[in-house]
């Protein structure tokens, strides 16, 4: 880490400032080579963290770059813990760019993807979930999710984990205390006070787990579908929700064209809304785009609105919706309660007992906001408290939760069957090295060579 690297941090496009950064060990000494401050001589007189202003020049060509303001933040106290200089360059394109490259010319690097963040972790400054927590914070679609990544960027999830670490330490240090000093005094050990630790060490990671399903919703938002047949006012129903909640991205992925993801903030909750062409071009999309792939994308959704036309009568697409539907978190509308009503109601309550049903005009704006309401129980039914709880977000850290639970709970089998304890052992081990790896305690160079390559470049 001995290089000093470089990149522009702010998102390249038309805007009012760009700022390119440094971090290593000669960035203030580059930074002197191309700034000519108005009234400093050197980088090195400026005061720490204090904007000067000045110009950047091309020291071979003597030709003026851009006006600027610069910052030097001279380690430890940095975001790399490394010696760290900020150029506020005139936004755009050209300006950032042009400064990059001089800093190129003049002995950085070009930064990789989150390589700023990694070295943070690798110099101590965050530990891993804290690092993760940071491309979370600048993802993060709405109050909720940023509330949640804030509290895992200050460190909520890694003293979680520790703790629960430090008690399968004390474990560990009372099985080997026991290993070394009893070899043939095994009814010394006290399987009491190890079954009592273990079964602490078991509900604390089942109280994590089980704030995973939400906290992956406020990460990636609720996937939601919106099914039914042409002309039951899909569409409509979309544009009035886009309308009626701030519509906060629209994903347009470049390859498949057909289908399009909206995200909307109801009331903290980001709903992805996954448009698919066909219910845009108000085709019927069962059969746009097969039953297979209605099924898959069914099967992927967290919430499914189904829409019924209660003006017309009942039919066998409507019943394959339906099928669709009956095992699924649904919500079901029955939409165009304005007109005369030629649909068979009480059949829908039989064969969708458990669902809740929504009587809509969209059309008219009529139950939106019961729908709304709804979709906000479903997703807080279950006592969680956002703003206390640590909320575990991550898949990542979800999948090594799940790993320590099954390592904690074989070592709970083995203590009750008192069995010898380098078998107990071998499991309270894997299960806090699971664990390390969610701190980053524990974690191999490349896991976390694949965590960092997720971060934009210039974080
Ligand atoms: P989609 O094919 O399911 O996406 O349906 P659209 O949203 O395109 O709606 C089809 C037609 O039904 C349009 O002419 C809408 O204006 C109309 N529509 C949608 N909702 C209502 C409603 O609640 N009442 C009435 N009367 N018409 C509606």
């Amino acid at each position: 880490m001995s290089d000093t690297i470089a990149a522009i941090s702010t998102s390249i496009g038309e805007a009012g400032i760009g700022i390119v950064r440094m971090s290593g060990k000669d960035s203030i000494d580059i930074g002197d080579k191309v700034f000519k401050g108005k009234k400093v001589k050197s980088l090195k007189d400026v005061e720490n963290r204090k904007l000067t202003y000045g110009h950047i020049v091309d020291p071979d060509t003597g030709q003026v770059i851009d006006e600027v303001l610069i910052a030097c933040m001279k380690e430890p106290y940095t975001y790399t813990r490394e010696n760290m200089v900020e150029i506020y360059c005139h936004g755009g394109v050209i300006a950032v760019k042009k400064v990059l490259e001089l800093l190129l010319n003049n002995g950085a690097r070009l930064a990789e993807p989150g390589e700023f963040t990694k070295r943070a972790f690798l110099n101590g400054r965050l530990d891993l979930a804290q690092s993760e927590a940071v491309i979370d914070v600048i993802r993060a679609k709405t109050d909720k999710s940023l509330q949640v990544s804030l509290n895992q960027l200050e460190g909520s999830l890694s003293v979680k984990v520790k703790g629960i670490m430090n008690i399968l330490l004390e474990m560990l240090a009372h099985i080997n205390a026991a290993i070394d000093f009893s070899e043939d005094d095994l009814e010394d050990v006290d399987y009491e006070e190890l079954e009592r630790k273990a079964l602490q060490v078991e509900e604390q990671i089942k109280k994590l787990l089980s704030t995973a399903d939400r906290g992956k919703i406020l990460r990636d938002g609720l996937n939601t579908v919106i099914l039914g047949k042409p002309n039951v006012g899909k569409s409509s129903l979309l544009n009035a929700i886009l309308r009626e909640n701030r519509a906060i991205v629209t994903n347009i992925p470049g390859t498949t064209r057909d289908i399009i993801e909206e995200y909307v903030n109801i009331d903290g909750i980001p709903l992805k809304i996954v448009d698919t062409a066909g219910i845009r071009e108000t085709d019927n999309i069962v059969e746009k785009i097969g039953v297979d792939r209605a099924r898959e994308m069914v099967n992927k959704a967290d919430l499914i609105i189904a829409v019924f036309d209660i003006s017309k009568p009942l039919t066998h697409e409507d019943q394959e919706i339906i099928d669709l539907i009956k095992d699924k978190d649904a919500i079901v509308l029955l939409n165009k309660i304005d007109l005369p009503n030629q649909f068979d109601e009480d059949f829908i309550k039989e064969v969708l007992p458990e669902k809740k049903i929504i009587k809509t005009s969209v059309k008219n704006n009529i139950g939106l906001e019961i729908l709304e309401e709804e979709i906000k129980n479903m997703f807080y039914s279950g006592q969680l408290d956002i703003e206390s709880d640590v909320v575990v977000t991550n898949l990542r850290h979800k999948n090594q939760l799940a790993k320590a639970l099954k390592n904690i709970q074989d070592s709970l089998e083995a203590i009750k069957l008192n069995l010898p304890l380098d078998c107990i052992e071998v499991d309270v081990k894997a299960c806090w090295e699971n664990l390390g790896e969610i701190s980053g305690d524990t974690v191999s160079e490349d896991i976390i060579d694949k965590i960092f390559s997720e971060f934009c470049i210039g974080k």
